[in-house]
Formats: structure tokens, sequence, C-alpha cells
């Protein structure tokens, strides 16, 4: 059970006014950057021991995007808390308006396992750079990096600033959220999960970002690049050993150069994994038993064009191909996140989108084609929340882009600004000068409708 006294020593943090300013969010901002390139070692080694990321990869989408998103903020900020002005419609005149950017108090911000880091303490820059206090959540199922986190977010900053809060999700979330009222939660995981999480709090009106998951589909077309679509496919696939939001979760390729991606595709998993993956410095493992075995099960659902190997007790599996799936198969009614890439082929462009619309709204879309009118017409069928045109997985890192998902895939958008945006409210206010009062809008207005309709309109 959490001791519901640390969420109110956050509330009394807040309320103090100490984060209402400038120089004490740049301080902790700092101060957090120092951390986390003091602790680079130990990141890497709790990386490691989690999921056997290596600190080329680490740096890659873990500790380096959460120094990018720090740097990004701390050059930003003075802008992003300055007052913004708005328009002033005409029956207003000469009001004035503004926006202030004001923090929305207290946050709990919940991580998964699968970037343990970056995905739990990107949304904290924003929570601390916009003025509030806040809970973190890390997920238990990446203890080594769950324990270091608390570690230094303890070293970094005050208690009543960042408060790290360890256990099972399933029983130490409900149980805060029944007790004590947060201003917003900011969940990154899995769909039920993240209905849960929104049924919590609904029940006190508290504003929800969930970053979920969902199936996200990769088309090549018959005039894509093949050789640059299977590199940057199967880097966004086995990455992590798929265990990535972003990653394609199934393949649809026009059935003229099927053949010719998969040869490709099989080229480039033995040029970066080698013929050993389990070996291979670089691959990853999956997180756990419960994990392996869903994802084991996957293998028999169809014809293994490449990989199937795995081992229960390295908790490995290479990247593995497959064809002739059944879309009625588990493999193809869940989320696969792992190393498993079903490839499904077609001949118009309404064969594929029957089959997306199976699982509408996925998180990340893929299409790789040579032309500009195929792109808009893909990018407009589907219903997605961010992706690329000829690449995988890396609209993710670009901090200038919301990062997000729609309907089933989530609520939200963050990263850079982004990010800021979502732990702020911004008071909208108007200023009328006193030494202008017209007569129109005070009662009686009887006669007044022609005048009142001069302006607004
Ligand atoms: P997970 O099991 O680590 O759970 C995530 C968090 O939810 C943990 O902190 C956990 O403690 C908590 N939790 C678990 N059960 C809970 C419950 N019943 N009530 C409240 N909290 C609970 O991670 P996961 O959910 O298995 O992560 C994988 C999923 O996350 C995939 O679906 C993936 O697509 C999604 N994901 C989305 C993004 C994104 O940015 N949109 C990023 C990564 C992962």
């Amino acid at each position: 059970m959490t001791d519901i006294s640390r969420l109110q020593e956050q509330r009394t943090f807040f309320d103090s006014g100490a984060t209402r300013t400038l120089a004490f969010r740049m301080q902790q901002l700092l101060a957090f950057k120092q951390t986390i390139i003091r602790y680079e070692q130990q990141i890497y080694e709790a990386l490691h021991a989690d999921l056997k990321k290596v600190p080329e990869e680490a740096w890659f989408t873990e500790n380096g995007l959460l120094i990018q998103e720090l740097n990004y903020a701390i050059k930003h900020l003075p802008g992003w808390m300055k007052r913004k002005k708005a328009g002033t419609n005409l029956l207003n005149q000469p009001s004035s308006s503004y926006l202030y950017p004001s923090p929305l108090g207290v946050v709990l911000v919940i991580g998964p396992w699968n970037f343990p880091l970056q995905l739990l303490l990107i949304p904290v820059v924003g929570a601390i750079a916009a003025g509030n206090t806040v809970v973190i959540k890390p997920s238990e199922n990446a203890p080594a990096t769950a324990r270091l986190v608390e570690k230094l977010v303890t070293e970094t900053f005050p208690p009543g600033l960042a408060t790290v809060i360890q256990g099972d999700g399933a029983v130490v979330i409900p149980g805060m959220m029944k007790e004590f009222r947060f201003d917003h939660v900011f969940y990154t995981g899995s769909i039920p999960v993240g209905k849960a999480i929104y049924q919590l709090a609904a029940k006190d009106l508290v504003p929800v970002t969930l970053e979920l998951g969902g199936k996200d589909p990769c088309v090549v077309e018959a005039d894509a690049r093949l050789e640059v679509a299977a590199r940057r496919i199967v880097l966004g696939k086995f990455s992590n050993a798929g265990q990535m939001c972003v990653s394609p979760d199934y393949l649809l390729v026009h059935v003229s150069v099927k053949e010719e991606l998969l040869r490709l595709m099989k080229k480039y998993i033995l040029d970066f994994f080698g013929e050993n993956p389990a070996e291979t410095y670089g691959y990853n493992k999956i997180i756990n038993e419960r994990n392996f075995d869903r994802l084991v099960s996957y293998l028999s659902q169809g014809k293994i064009v490449t990989g199937g190997e795995h081992d229960r007790t390295r908790l490995f599996i290479a990247p593995t191909i497959l064809e002739e799936v059944n879309p009625e198969a588990p493999v193809m009614q869940e989320e696969i996140f792992g190393p498993v890439l079903p490839v499904f082929t077609f001949t118009a462009r309404e064969e594929a989108l029957a089959l997306i619309r199976r699982n509408p709204n996925p998180l990340s879309f893929y299409i790789f084609t040579g032309s500009k009118v195929n792109e808009r017409d893909w990018l407009e069928q589907v219903q997605f929340g961010s992706g690329c045109v000829n690449n995988t997985a890396l609209q993710f890192t670009n901090h200038h882009l919301p990062f997000g998902g729609v309907g089933q895939s989530g609520i939200g958008g963050y990263h850079g600004r982004h990010t800021f945006d979502v732990f702020t409210h911004y008071k909208a206010v108007m200023k009328t000068p006193v030494w202008f009062d017209p007569a129109l809008k005070y009662p009686p207005l009887k006669g007044k409708l022609k005048l009142l309709k001069f302006f607004i309109r």
C-alpha cells in the first residue's frame, strides 16, 4: 500500500509555489541532465540486465533521446513559460487577450518495460518543465532500470517535487488513484491497462494522456525502392527484439515484389544479426517467460520464411518472418510486440485496407512507395497516430513531431514542446480597459439587434 502522505507531500510542495519560477524549473532540468550524464554507465548496465540492450542502442533509443529532450526543454523553457498573445474579436475591442501557461498540479507518470528509461522520464521532463510535481511509477517488469530510476530521482530532486513509487502496477496504481486525486495521469502501456486507468481517472474527472499500442501495418508498394525498404523494415521490426510500440506489426507487400523483398529482408537480417543472433552483440532478449511463451505460440501460426529458432532459458527468439498466416489466427488478432513478422500480399489497395481495418486506429503506419499519389492516398485512407513514408519507427526520435495514438491506440501526443503542453493548462484571459464602456452590451437590449449583428458576425 502506498503511503499517501508521500503524495500529500507533493501537493504541499506544489501549493507552496516553489515550482512556479523559471529559475527553479531550470535548476531542476539542469540537475536532471547532469544526473543522466553522471549515471551513464549504470544506465547501460541496468538496460543490459533488463533487456540485453548494448550502450550504442541505449544511447540511440533511451538515454540519448532523454538528453535530447532535456536539451530542447532547457533551451526553450524561457519562451514556453511566457504568456502568449491571442486575438480579440470586434465585440470586445479594445480589450487584449492572453494565454497564461500554468502547471496542472500533482501528476502521475506510469511507464512500461520496453524502453523503461525514456518512456518513463521524457514525460517527467515535460512535467517538471511545466512546473508540476510528479509521482513516477516505473514498470516492475524492468526491475534493474526501475531501481536505478528511483536512485537517480531521489538524488536529483527534492522529495516534494518528484518521488518514485515501486511495485505491482495492478495493486499500487488503483490504490493511489482511489485515495488521491492527481491532476493528470500520463500512462504508457497496453490497451487493456489503459482502459482500466481511464476508468479510475473518470470518477474524479482526472485528465489522462494514454500512450497505447496496437497492430502497426507496414505497406510496401510495387514502386518502392526495395533495397532501402528491406533495410529499414528489418531495423524497425527487430530492434529491441520487436518489443517496440512503433515496430511494424505485420507487412503488406504488393504481390509483384514479394519474393524480391523477402530475399532482401533475409539478407539484412543476416547482415545485422548474424548467423547466430542469440550470441550477437546488440540482439535483445524477450522481457520475460510470459511474453516468450506468447510469442513462441505464434510461430506455428504460419509458414516460417526465416528464423523461428528460440531458447526459453535465454529468452531468445530469432528474427522471424511468417507467411501463409490466417488473419483469424491469434498472431493477427493480438499486438505481436516481438520479433515475429507476418507477411501478406495484395494486388489492389482495397484488399490491404480490408486487412488493416480489422484492427483500426494503429499507433503507427508505414508506407514504402516512390509515388507521391500513392503516398497521399495511403496516408489519407489509413487512420493512425504517427508514421513514416519510406521509413519505420524513427518518427519517434524526432522531438519536433508530437508522438501519440488515435482512437484505440491512445489519447494525446507528446515530445519536445508537446510534452510541456501536455502538463500545462493555458489560462485564457481577456483584459478590458476601464476607460471605455459602450452601452451596447448592457440592458435594456431593445432596439440594439442591428448593432449587435454588426459586432457579432
Ligand atoms: P507493463 O506491463 O510494464 O505495464 C505498464 C505499466 O502499467 C507498468 O508501470 C505497470 O506497473 C502498470 N500496470 C500494469 N497492470 C496495471 C493495472 N491493472 N492497473 C494499473 N497499472 C497497471 O507494460 P505493457 O503494458 O506490457 O507494455 C507493452 C504495451 O505498451 C504494448 O501494448 C505497447 O504497444 C505499449 N507501448 C506503447 C508505447 C507508446 O508510446 N504508445 C510505448 C511502449 C509500449
